[in-house]
């Protein structure tokens, strides 16, 4: 795996010695390798403008979403994927472009279609019936107009290592291919003339290591294009395929280059268009993980240290399930060093856990390190994606701060939340008129 390290053993990210970002801003710390972002957006635009494909990069902010991440994601002229009012405001601040935004989402909530008509975003992923019902009084109220991609769930399962389509698909996102529902959407918002349909979009997983799954639900989506076409009229001037490439965690991931996405995807799109004779579509994309995955370590400082004999040895960090849930929330495997000792030999194997109150609160359950001991700089890698993003105030603990590292730089762009923090959504249940704040919203 990528290491930078210096002649003194440290580990750099970005060129700079992790222990000089812990000391500078305390740990736990979340620090990206800001070039590290760069490559991973380039590796997909520049593969769609080098193969001439019109196409939209949308980098779903769920992943990692803070107004310094949005103003690199434009700047690198990607799109963006926005799941809520908060993810939404946070690009508007970020000065992100209003027509590059798409909304997501599974049970929209009518403040957040009325937030995306009113900001003119540049389309809704359209999802189920009651959002259709919902857009359509918001569009009509506002007298306004919005492009729209239909979401289907193609029927695509992963079989270990192979994906094969299986008519139909259990998922709460999305229209039904095979059962009729979609083009019952689809005729629905098509007679709509506050509606454009601009195409349709299909998500079909996370941490996804081959094309195979991408290619069949783009011939899955070809088909239903091909049919509308026919029936309809139709024809969609896009083809989103979402998200879901895959990245190295450990040792044991074994991704593609993310341009090889992107080849597969475009020579697949190419060749159902002349099979069809269909007219090429844009493609559109939604990497999240792949974006930033990859870019982001978390630094944490060790503390206690249990050797269990015959069993195992823990190692706490001042951290865990508030700054990284992954672990406990879907036994995600991560890799980890001691920073400040990369010349030793990792000869001993511990079990890294978090502090929380939470015997689940543990982020490594078998990793090699040096002999790990109190004040220890510890690195976890490839954090991120959905750690900030998921990070969570459990035992009343602060979020972690953010740093971005560029150019031999580093700079704070969010702040550590401290405990005086913690309680500013509180108000006191005996001392009322002490309380600053509006019980009535009108
Ligand atoms: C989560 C999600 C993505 C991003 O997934 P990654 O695995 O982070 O690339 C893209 N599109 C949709 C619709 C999603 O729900």
């Amino acid at each position: 795996m990528r290491r930078e390290i210096n002649d003194q053993g440290k580990l750099l990210i970005g060129g700079i010695p992790a222990s000089v970002i812990a000391e500078t801003y305390g740990t736990p710390v979340y620090v990206y390798d800001v070039a590290r972002i760069r490559q991973n957006a380039r590796a997909f635009v520049q593969t769609f403008k080098k193969h001439n494909i019109p196409a939209q990069v949308a980098y779903a902010s769920k992943a990692f979403s803070s107004i310094a991440m949005l103003e690199v994601a434009n700047q690198e002229g990607l799109s963006l994927d926005v799941v809520s009012e908060g993810e939404l405001h946070t690009a508007i601040r970020a000065g992100f472009p209003v027509e590059k935004i798409h909304m997501h989402g599974n049970n929209k909530s009518l403040a957040e279609l009325q937030m995306a008509v009113e900001y003119n975003i540049g389309c809704v992923v359209v999802d189920n019936f009651y959002e259709i019902a919902l857009l359509t009084d918001v569009l009509a109220e506002k007298e306004k107009s919005m492009d729209v991609l239909l979401r289907v769930t193609p029927g695509i399962e992963a079989h270990t290592h192979d994906y094969i389509l299986t008519g139909q698909e259990d998922s709460k996102f999305g229209f039904d291919l095979s059962s009729g529902q979609a083009e019952k959407a689809f005729q629905l918002l098509n007679a709509n003339d506050q509606v454009t349909v601009k195409g349709l979009h299909c998500h079909i997983g996370s941490q996804i290591f081959e094309t195979s799954g991408f290619t069949l639900a783009t011939q899955k989506l070809f088909e239903t294009m091909k049919d509308w076409r026919e029936r309809f009229n139709y024809n969609a001037d896009v083809l989103n395929l979402g998200g879901g490439f895959g990245i190295q965690y450990t040792e044991e991931d074994d991704p593609l280059e993310l341009d090889q996405y992107a080849i597969a995807l475009i020579d697949e799109v190419k060749l159902q268009s002349e099979k069809l004779n269909y007219p090429m579509p844009e493609i559109w994309i939604e990497p999240g993980r792949a974006i930033v995955g990859d870019a982001g370590v978390t630094l944490y400082t060790m503390g206690s240290i249990k050797e269990i004999p015959g069993v195992r040895t823990y190692a706490s960090v001042d951290g865990g399930m508030t700054d990284n849930i992954r672990p406990a929330l879907y036994q995600a495997k991560y890799d980890a060093v001691l920073a400040d000792k990369m010349h030793q030999p990792a000869e001993k194997e511990y079990a890294i856990a978090g502090k929380c109150c939470e015997s689940g609160d543990m982020l490594l359950w078998d990793v090699k390190l040096p002999n790990v001991e109190p004040h220890d700089l510890m690195a976890v890698f490839s954090t991120g994606a959905y750690g900030y993003a998921m990070a969570n105030n459990y035992n009343r603990f602060g979020k972690a701060a953010v740093v971005f590292v560029e150019n031999g730089e580093h700079q704070l762009v969010v702040r550590r939340e401290d405990f005086e923090e913690i309680t500013r959504l509180d108000l006191s249940y005996t001392k009322q008129e002490e309380n600053n704040y509006e019980t009535s919203n009108d």
